[in-house]
């Protein structure tokens, strides 16, 4: 469970402050697929990265299977982001000279490579159905197939929460929807916590909740 306590972020711009996040109380069941919506600007991104750790609230506690985000080392919190959750973000950020297989273990290179996390990898571009695009470069990808190399990115370290902001703001509505049915299928197969930014409300049917942000609050909560 993801337990959000009165959050609020406020952004310093030069000397004006930016109250990005207002006041946000909520909590998320594990395992379930969440959306965020609301206008540009109305504080979505800036929820996901505080999240995923990767910010610190202003005020306020973020509560991820019980961990407070805020008590944690900067050692336990570069642990969290790198081992607990996987980040999609809008543009695909893959290695040009990689092929497919290669942008999935990324992550894992610093760390050394086995048969095991191959297969793995593998097994996640077939979930994503670029079974037959294993040795393409990103430049032999559509953009959709790109951002179905960094899904399967995100979930080789089987994170217990994915986090994707906008993840289909760069590809066609057609692309968007299909990209959004293999991010489905792979949380099926192994059920983190998902929770996506997306403007577009064609895809909206498939999650089970649905998050409305408004001026940095909460102007909406629908189970779907
Ligand atoms: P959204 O993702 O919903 O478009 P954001 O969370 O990116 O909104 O931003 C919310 C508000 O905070 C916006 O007004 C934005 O300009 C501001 N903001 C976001 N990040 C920063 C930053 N690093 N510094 C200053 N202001 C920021
Ligand atoms: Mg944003």
């Amino acid at each position: 469970m993801i337990e959000l306590y009165d959050v609020t972020r406020t952004h310093l711009a030069g000397e004006t402050e930016v109250r990005a996040l207002r006041g946000i109380t909520t909590t998320i069941e594990s395992g379930s697929f969440n959306f965020v919506v609301g206008p540009s600007g109305s504080g979505k991104s800036t929820l996901l990265t505080l999240v995923g750790g990767l910010e610190e609230p202003t005020s306020g506690r973020v509560v991820v299977e019980g961990r407070d985000l805020a008590a944690l080392s900067g050692r336990e919190r570069d642990r969290f982001r790198r081992e607990d959750v996987g980040f999609v973000f809008q543009s695909f950020n893959l290695l040009r000279n990689l092929d497919a297989v290669s942008n999935v273990l990324v992550p894992f290179m610093p760390r050394g490579l086995d048969a095991g996390l191959r297969k793995r990898a593998v097994e996640l571009l077939e979930q994503v159905g670029l079974g037959h695009r294993l040795d393409h470069r990103p430049n032999q990808l559509s953009g959709g197939e790109q951002q179905r190399v960094a899904i399967a990115r995100a979930l080789l370290k089987e994170p217990k929460l994915v986090l994707a902001d906008e993840p289909t703001g760069e590809l066609d509505s057609e692309t968007g929807r299909e990209v959004f049915g293999y991010l489905r299928n792979v949380h099926r197969q192994s059920r983190p916590t998902v929770i996506v930014v997306t403007h577009d409300p064609a895809h909206l049917e498939v999650g089970d909740r649905r998050l409305r942000i408004k001026d940095g609050q909460l102007d909406g909560d629908e189970v779907i």
